[in-house]
């Protein structure tokens, strides 16, 4: 089941494994909680659909969604008589789809399961969706050590979890290789290359919920504090949510800035492959950029991938303007600081979590 554009990238890797092995049949439906968005992530594997709900609506509610994904989802459930119902992360889509799959006695297997910031209500509503998840899903595939551990504290049973790895970074190494093979697929990354130039690059990307709002002023001034300075250029790839409009006011034209329409995964991982330094409230960003060795700011106050900052290249600095500035103009200005925030780790994975979850799939029937 997939809804967005991360659920799209990170469970790519795991249908192209089952489709590979062919030992079991796999379909793939789509809920359109996202419509754009979801397409570029899936175009970079030529993933084909066999379902398509299609209930994306304008400003859509998550119980309203819940609602429509559910009576969507039944009978294709009911039709299809699934092993697993396969959910990833913490959307609105994956909670919806495993509660129909529990409804209807099918095994919910949970991909990127055991994330938690701690704080019931942040994200608003990813952390309460991946709890709930947690307590539905039959089988938890934890992408980390802590995940596992997080699982076991809320009572899921040692048997049922599987610690694999992140998927991302299954789907980052899918992608590297096909820039490699192909190189005309980044294309559309060309001319925001051509603009950086010789300069440092600093990739931005800002979606959250807690990030909009009173936040937005605040990461507009940071944003423009940093491009103050010629000797880089801040991309920033806006995500199509109406509530980025204050930012893109304020940020547009401006010297040292570059918005551009989303990128599809292809040329935002030669984007993420060229960046000197990564501002983003995103979780996928933040475990690719770790894969890569690139240093991450996070534009939040909580995290739920610790893992980054103790693998040695992110800080959490949350939305405060001078926050953002005191620990960004260092890493822009001295080439040492930057170096010791630029550690390659693969706290998040090994390239190989969507094998690991086939065969586990493949092998093992819902209790
Ligand atoms: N991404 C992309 N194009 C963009 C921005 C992001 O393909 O213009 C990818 C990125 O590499 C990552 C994923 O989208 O794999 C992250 O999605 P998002 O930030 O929407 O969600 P989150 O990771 O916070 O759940």
């Amino acid at each position: 089941m997939i809804g967005t554009r991360p659920e799209a990238i990170k469970l790519a890797p795991v249908v192209l494994a089952l489709r590979r092995n062919a030992r079991v049949p796999v379909k793939v439906c789509l809920s359109g909680q996202h419509r754009g968005l979801l397409t570029q992530g899936l175009s970079a594997f030529d993933l084909t659909i066999d379902h398509s709900l299609d209930l994306m609506t304008p400003d859509q509610r998550p119980s309203e969604l819940v609602v429509r994904i559910i009576a969507g989802l039944t009978p294709i459930i009911e039709a299809t008589a699934p092993a697993w119902l396969v959910v990833q992360g913490d959307t609105t889509t994956a909670l919806a789809a495993a509660l129909a799959g529990f409804h209807a006695r099918t095994g919910v297997a949970h991909v990127e399961a055991g994330l938690r910031s701690g704080d019931r209500a942040t994200p608003w509503p990813e952390e309460m969706n991946r709890r709930l998840i947690g307590q539905i899903a039959a089988l938890h595939f934890a992408p980390t050590a802590r995940a596992r551990a997080n699982l076991l504290a809320e009572g899921v049973a040692e048997s049922a979890i599987e610690v694999t790895g992140n998927t991302v970074i299954d789907a980052l190494h899918l992608a590297l290789a096909r820039i490699k093979d192909t190189p005309r697929v980044i294309e559309a990354a060309a001319p925001i290359l051509a603009a950086a130039g010789g300069r440092a690059l600093v990739l931005v990307t800002i979606h959250r919920r807690e990030s909009l709002g009173e936040a937005l002023p605040e990461l507009a001034r940071a944003l423009l504090g940093l491009a103050k300075v010629e000797d880089r250029l801040i991309v920033l790839p806006i995500h199509p949510n109406p509530r980025l409009a204050p930012l893109i006011e304020a940020l547009s034209g401006q010297p040292g800035l570059l918005l551009t329409p989303p990128l599809e995964y292809l040329p935002f991982v030669a984007l993420l492959h060229r960046a000197d330094l990564i501002l983003t409230d995103s979780g996928g960003i933040q475990e690719e950029a770790s894969a890569l060795g690139k240093p991450v700011l996070v534009l939040r106050d909580k995290t739920e991938r610790p893992e980054l900052v103790e693998g040695g290249n992110g800080l959490v600095v949350g939305t405060r303007s001078a926050a953002i500035l005191a620990r960004a103009m260092p890493l822009l200005t001295d080439p040492a600081a930057r170096a010791a925030l630029a550690q390659a780790h693969g706290s998040f994975g090994d390239g190989q979590a969507a094998e690991r979850i086939a065969a586990t799939l493949e092998s093992r029937m819902p209790p």
